[in-house]
């Protein structure tokens, strides 16, 4: 694969701290925020602070200890916002877009994390 990361992307500006965020929660190798235009009551997005364009991107080429690392944030918020069935809460969705079809604004790859309220079908 090759991708040509662009470090003038706003969440590359984010972990630099050159713009402001508001944090949920960081580790040694992800950062979580809460999505400046929340498309749901809970709307987080989980960044790998590696300079990884999207999904593929960081599933074939981050270390074993980024996406264990990322997975895990992900994981993490779920639990911190109560809404994991496994706990008997009312769930949530996580999803990630890619590249001119599926809609990719900022290339740095994040994960969605939505909840707080019934989110209906997936597709539009
Ligand atoms: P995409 O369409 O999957 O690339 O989603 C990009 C997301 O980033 C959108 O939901 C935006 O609202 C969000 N976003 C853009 N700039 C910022 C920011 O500065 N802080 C937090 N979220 C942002």
């Amino acid at each position: 694969m090759a991708y040509d990361y662009d470090d003038q992307n706003i969440f590359a500006k984010i972990l630099r701290g050159e713009i402001p965020n508001d944090t949920v929660l960081e580790t040694e190798h992800s950062l979580a925020f809460r999505d400046i235009n929340p498309q749901a009551p809970q709307h987080i997005l989980v960044i790998p602070k590696g300079a990884y364009v999207c999904h593929d991107h960081f599933a074939m080429e981050a270390t074993a200890d980024e996406i264990v690392d990322f997975v895990r944030v992900s994981g993490q918020i779920c639990a911190d916002l109560g809404v994991t069935p496994g706990a008997e809460g009312p769930g949530y969705r996580v999803m990630a877009n890619a590249g001119e079809h599926g809609h990719q604004e900022v290339p740095h790859y994040h994960l969605h994390i939505f909840a707080g309220r019934p989110l209906g079908p997936m597709l539009e």
